[in-house]
């Protein structure tokens, strides 16, 4: 078999000095599989994470023909098509208490929202187009057949997949399983992710700054952002720039995770011996994306768990994040995996842009007479994590693209809702 680094080798326009943004996605994605484990758990266990099985409706949802309004239940072929009907009102019908009773010919069931609609009867007339004299009710003409009328199954069909394995489980899933009725759910397990920072000048939270030193954040935003993905997060803290130490940190937690991702130490001036030891432990390619921010990164294996190694720059982990690891993990997690979507809306400011990368500035969407527009916020560095905390979107500025003028249409990805 062929190791990883041929593999990546062979592939059509491998360069990894310079890799475009979609081929070193499709890299990523074409050597990974969903981690092979299930779990049982509770209905609600599953917010946020990927359903093991397909699950086949048991029941007809709903499970019988029922009202859509509060009104009147009868027989269409009954009313005159030109003038008003009179019907004898014979009952009364309530979500969850059925009519027993006998439907003679020429009458007609009071009937409430949700209440099972009778064998025979097949439109429901909406109680505030009818009048009613004591126990007769006077139908306008017009009615449609069948109108107001909710099928049994038409929600969901016994015996039919209601959902697929694979699927992401949103607050909408929750309850489409509670409506068949279930309990319990097979959930692909969750990914165990190893995270750690790398850098001699950073300084962990709760201990204060000494000169030259900066806080470690890239382990905050990446605990953030693999939480809400419904990861179970291992932070293995500051790990030095020292062989022995980086070693020891790649060992431990390639033992115990799915996902080892670090941060810093990728960069040109530091990659020396990050690589001899990555290449020691395991097969790691070194790339250089055709992208601004997130040139360098780290793609590979140790032992059993793959590897992100991502830059360091705050900015930078974060789009690097969402463009290759959100989408490889879950393909892991047995999800399909999504890329961002991506909206084009006009830029309010003209933005220099060299062809032959793919940037991502920080925006702002905003609403203006009805239309949505996009414009940078302010200072765009890649270590400025305020450009992200202020973005409500990514600007994507493709790879072939040269300066945007005002007005020009932009790709925009949204980060707000992003699980
Ligand atoms: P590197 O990729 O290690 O050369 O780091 C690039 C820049 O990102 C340097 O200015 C680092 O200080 C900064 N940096 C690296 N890691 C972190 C981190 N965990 N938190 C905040 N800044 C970082
Ligand atoms: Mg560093």
């Amino acid at each position: 078999m062929n190791s990883l680094l041929q593999t990546l080798s062979c592939a059509d326009g491998y360069d990894p000095d310079a890799l475009p943004v979609g081929t070193a996605q499709a890299l990523i994605l074409a050597q990974l599989a969903p981690v092979p484990d299930f779990e049982r758990g509770f209905v609600r266990c599953g917010l946020n994470r990927v359903l093991g099985e397909d699950v086949v409706a048991p029941v007809n949802v709903p499970a019988h023909d029922n009202s859509a309004m509060d009104g009147y239940a009868l027989r269409h072929a009954e009313l005159s098509a030109a003038g008003e009907t009179r019907l004898a009102i014979v009952g009364s019908a309530y979500a969850g208490r059925a009519f027993e009773g006998h439907l003679p010919p020429g009458s007609a069931l009071r009937i409430m929202t949700g209440a099972i609609v009778p064998e025979g009867l097949d439109t429901v007339v909406p109680q505030e187009t009818v009048g009613v004299e004591g126990e007769i009710v006077i139908i306008p003409p017009g009615q449609r057949a069948g109108q107001h009328l909710r099928r049994a199954g038409e929600d969901l069909k016994a015996g039919q997949p209601a959902l697929k394995a694979g699927k992401w489980l949103r607050p909408a899933e929750i309850g489409l399983l509670a409506s068949l009725g279930q309990v319990e759910v097979t959930l692909r397990r969750r990914l165990r992710v190893a995270i750690f920072s790398t850098g001699d000048e950073l300084c962990s939270i709760g201990t204060p700054l000494a000169p030259g030193q900066v806080y470690d954040s890239n382990r905050y935003t990446l605990w953030g952002m693999l939480t809400r993905l419904g990861c179970e997060v291992r932070d293995m803290g500051v790990v030095r720039d020292d062989p022995e130490t980086l070693e020891a940190a790649l060992a431990a937690a390639a033992k115990s995770s799915d996902v080892i991702i670090t941060s810093g130490g990728v960069s040109v001036g530091e990659a020396d011996f990050v690589r001899e030891l990555m290449a020691r432990l395991g097969e790691v390619a070194f790339w250089k994306i055709a992208m601004k921010p997130g040139r360098p990164m780290a793609f590979g294996r140790i032992g059993a768990a793959w590897l992100f190694g991502l830059p360091g720059n705050p900015v930078a982990v974060m789009v690097t994040f969402y463009q290759f690891v959100r989408p490889a993990l879950q393909k892991m997690m047995g999800a399909e995996p999504t890329s961002l979507p991506t909206f084009r809306v006009p830029s309010l400011a003209a933005l220099r842009k060299t062809p032959g990368r793919t940037e991502y500035l920080r925006g702002q969407m905003v609403q203006e007479d009805g239309e949505w527009r996009v414009q940078p916020t302010g200072a765009q560095g890649s270590g400025i994590l305020r450009s992200m905390s202020e973005a409500n979107c990514l600007i994507v500025l493709e790879h072939e693209r040269g300066n945007v003028a005002v007005g020009d249409l932009v790709g925009v990805q949204t980060l707000d809702g992003l699980v």
